[in-house]
């Protein structure tokens, strides 16, 4: 199971389209970047980052972030939410869809909607070579979970060729979807890792199997809760790291079996009078070289691809 924002998806947004319903374009992208001063999600600093004069004097106070939803502050003592259809539903503003492809991020001030900025994200560049490394690697299924709209959320998924994905997801329905393949997956053997920067996931993140985080965009809560952390945050680490695991693991039960194998052999011949002296020296000494040796092969699992 995979993250989208930050995971597969670069989690650096372009301001494709600024469509103010009252006020100025300006005006918009001012309050956005205003009301997203304090937040670290991806989408905060690109829309800090799509307005250079963040820092003038305007008050910003009273920051509410609301998870999977957007956030809400008080800016010059008017109440600005920006965020998604959700946030916008919830204060109950008169907000309308946009027909650009692409997160929508809708403003109102004091619950009256000013209009939506129309960001748009990047799939990183290893993710679709990720993604069908894993399948050959043998992974069944693949799966996306995300807090962003369908639309955006489909675009991904068919683009990646993931075998499933759900959007439009709070932290917490993240947490339900993953109890429910955890429970579904309890009479095979298998087992569910789940691929997270930690923004909006980090429970998820410890709920799984194996947690792997992004190193560099995830947050410290995510590399914290995660078994695996990808320092480069490129998602075809992972099947590298599936095939270092598989390859050590094999290499580890070769030598317990070799040298279990060796010993009770020996026994059983000094039981029947046979055994030498050099015999012994073998399974005792000669077997623990033999099996450093075969467990420096881990040290050298190919790199490629
Ligand atoms: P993902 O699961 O893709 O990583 P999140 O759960 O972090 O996404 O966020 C889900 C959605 O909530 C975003 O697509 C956005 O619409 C909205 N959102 C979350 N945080 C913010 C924010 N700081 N500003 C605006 N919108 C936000
Ligand atoms: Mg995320």
């Amino acid at each position: 199971m995979f993250d989208k924002t930050g995971t597969l998806t670069k989690g650096v947004f372009d301001v494709s389209a600024v469509h103010p319903d009252v006020i100025e374009a300006n005006e918009l992208l001012h309050l956005t970047a205003h009301v997203e001063r304090y937040s670290t999600h991806p989408i905060a600093n690109s829309l800090r980052a799509a307005y250079p004069n963040e820092a003038d004097d305007c008050r910003v106070e009273n920051i509410e972030e609301i998870a999977g939803q957007g956030i809400r502050a008080l800016v010059n003592g008017d109440t600005v939410c920006v965020g998604n259809e959700k946030l916008m539903e919830a204060i109950g503003a008169d907000w309308h869809p946009c027909d650009h492809t692409g997160t929508i991020i809708h403003v109102a001030i004091n619950g009256q909607y000013v209009g939506h900025v129309v960001i748009s994200d990047v799939v990183k560049a290893t993710s679709k070579r990720a993604i069908s490394l894993l399948h050959e690697a043998g992974i069944k299924k693949t799966v996306m979970l995300t807090g962003d709209a369908k639309p955006v959320a489909d675009a991904v998924a068919a683009e990646l060729g993931l075998d499933m994905v759900c959007s439009e997801l709070l932290p917490a329905d993240k947490v339900e979807k993953v109890e429910a393949l955890l429970s579904q997956k309890k009479d095979s053997d298998g087992m569910l890792a789940f691929v997270g920067d930690g923004i909006n996931d980090a429970p998820v993140l410890a709920l799984a199997d194996v947690g792997i985080a992004m190193g560099g965009l995830g947050s410290d809560a995510a590399i914290e809760a995660a078994d695996i952390v990808l320092m480069d945050d490129r998602p075809s680490k992972i099947p590298l790291a599936i095939r270092i695991a598989r390859r050590t693991l094999r290499i580890a039960r070769q030598n317990v079996v070799f040298a279990i194998g060796v010993k009770v052999l020996v026994l059983l011949l000094a039981a029947l009078g046979v055994a030498t002296m050099w015999m012994a020296v073998f399974a005792d000494v000669g077997v623990t070289v033999l099996a450093v040796l075969n467990a420096m092969r881990t040290l050298k699992t190919e790199k490629r691809r």
